[in-house]
């Protein structure tokens, strides 16, 4: 299956953005559709075999939001929302909704093209038959079936949480995980919103993993919405 096999829709109403975007990705062999407004997004949804959808949250008759609700009744295709730079909360707001991940414009088309393949990654990750056990990220290495983890081929001491939450950033490897979703993965449902332990948990591994732990290399902080396992 060819990337330029992969339907895409771009959902947004400013049309300077809409041809960028849409130049981009036929530059780069993809196939895409455009809607301007949420009924016209809705109305191809329907009837085409879309496999992403990039979303702008502020549309002329809808909120994006309620897209990515309807789109999630009945579908698993990537959805990467695309937003203005003071909308930390909406992003995570739309993570939470079930959005994969997010741009903040202005953005290149060499982030927007990257963000589409780590989707499609996910995407063919997710279709595969056997789930990976093994995941690498430059020297970071984990094996989820010995629960090991290695740095620069030395195993490394996580406790079991740590381990936790690493093993939960591999499986989504170059995706955003808004705070309240790793709280209620890592601790479970009902630990409410305790970022703080979040925080010092974060900060634990780091001392393991990076060398730096203020400038991380791996784990990059998405200010306002959550964390990223850099995908190399
Ligand atoms: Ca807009």
């Amino acid at each position: 299956m060819g990337e330029a096999t992969h339907k895409i829709l771009v959902v947004e109403d400013d049309r300077q953005i809409q041809s960028f975007i849409g130049y981009a990705l036929e530059q780069d062999g993809f196939c895409s559709l455009s809607a301007n407004s949420g009924h016209s997004a809705m109305s191809l949804l329907i009837s085409e075999p879309i496999e992403l959808l990039l979303l702008d949250l502020g549309l002329p008759d809808c909120d994006g939001m309620e897209i990515i609700k309807r789109v999630r009744e009945w579908s698993d295709m990537p959805i990467i929302v695309v937003s203005a730079r003071d909308q930390d909360r909406e992003k995570a707001a739309a993570l939470d909704a079930g959005a994969d991940d997010y741009l903040t414009k202005p953005f290149s088309a060499t982030e927007l093209l990257a963000r589409i393949r780590v989707a499609i990654r996910h995407l063919r990750r997710q279709s595969g038959e056997k789930p990976q056990a093994v995941y690498q990220v430059g020297e970071l290495k984990i094996d989820m079936e010995k629960r090991l983890t290695y740095l620069r081929g030395e195993e490394l001491h996580l406790t079991p949480m740590e381990y936790n939450l690493l093993a939960l950033l591999f499986k989504n490897c170059g995706k955003v995980l808004t705070t309240q979703y790793i709280i209620r993965e890592v601790w479970g449902v009902g630990y409410g919103s305790d970022t703080q332990a979040l925080r010092a948990l974060m900060a634990a591994l780091r001392r393991k993993i990076e060398k730096n732990p203020a400038k991380p290399r791996y784990i990059v902080t998405e200010i306002g919405v959550g964390y990223r396992l850099v995908d190399e």
